[in-house]
């Protein structure tokens, strides 16, 4: 078989970047993350959409999510380039799961579930290496050396929209726009939730065990 498509569903701060390096450690498929790719391009002029914010930057620090039209074209560039992918933080509504139905057909679609008091605890305690990318948190994993990373020496900085004000509104978007992209694959017998309390190595046990039943 070639390389699988894996969906990785979930809450933001769910751990859905950290378990999808696993997938593409051990299956060497692409990584297609719309935040990344969102974060990039955060002052890019979406003016001609005639929308509340002329770039995605305004949507992302108000917590909100960037309209389906800049989203859905990021994916289906990345999706075509893509032998094997595991797609993470999108789709977040109704609208872009059906747009994914038409443009890919999924082998894995896996859903990462956590209590919400543990969603705020992790998002608002995050750090990342402004260098490298790699993930810390102030007290569950914590650098050797406060404010730098134990990789490369980079500087340690929390995320724009990982302030609390702006994760409760994540939270609550989630909620309502991304609960019912759930029920979408649920009703379908598609989903397989995956318990995703504990240590990530805990949680990736579990995911891998899920990931090889479907494939
Ligand atoms: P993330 O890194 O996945 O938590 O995404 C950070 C922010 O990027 C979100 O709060 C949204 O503003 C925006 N974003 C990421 N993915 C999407 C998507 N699929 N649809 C709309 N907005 C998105």
């Amino acid at each position: 078989m070639s390389q699988p498509n894996v969906l990785l569903l979930g809450p933001p701060g769910a751990g859905k970047g950290t378990q999808s390096s696993n997938i593409v450690q051990t299956y060497g498929v692409e990584h297609v993350t719309t935040g990344d790719a969102l974060r990039s391009n955060k002052g890019m002029d979406i003016s001609d959409l005639d929308v509340e914010y002329d770039t995605p930057g305004g949507f992302m620090d108000a917590g909100e999510l960037v309209p389906n039209a800049v989203v859905n074209e990021i994916v289906k560039t990345a999706l075509r380039e893509a032998d094997g992918y595991v797609l993470d933080g999108y789709p977040r509504n109704l609208d872009q799961a059906e747009y994914l139905d038409g443009i890919t057909g999924l082998d894995v679609v896996a859903f990462l579930d956590v209590p919400r008091e543990e969603l705020v605890e992790r998002l608002t305690g995050r750090r990342i290496c402004d260098e490298c990318g790699a993930n810390y948190h102030v007290e569950f994993s914590p650098p050797e050396e406060a404010g730098v990373c134990d990789e490369c020496g980079g500087e340690l900085v929390q995320r724009d929209d990982d302030t609390e004000e702006t994760v409760r509104e994540r939270l609550s978007v989630y909620d309502e726009n991304t609960r019912p992209v759930i029920e979408h694959y649920d009703e379908q017998g598609e989903l397989s939730r995956i318990d995703g309390e504990g240590s990530p190595d805990e949680v990736w046990e579990r995911l891998h065990t899920a990931i090889e039943e479907r494939t």
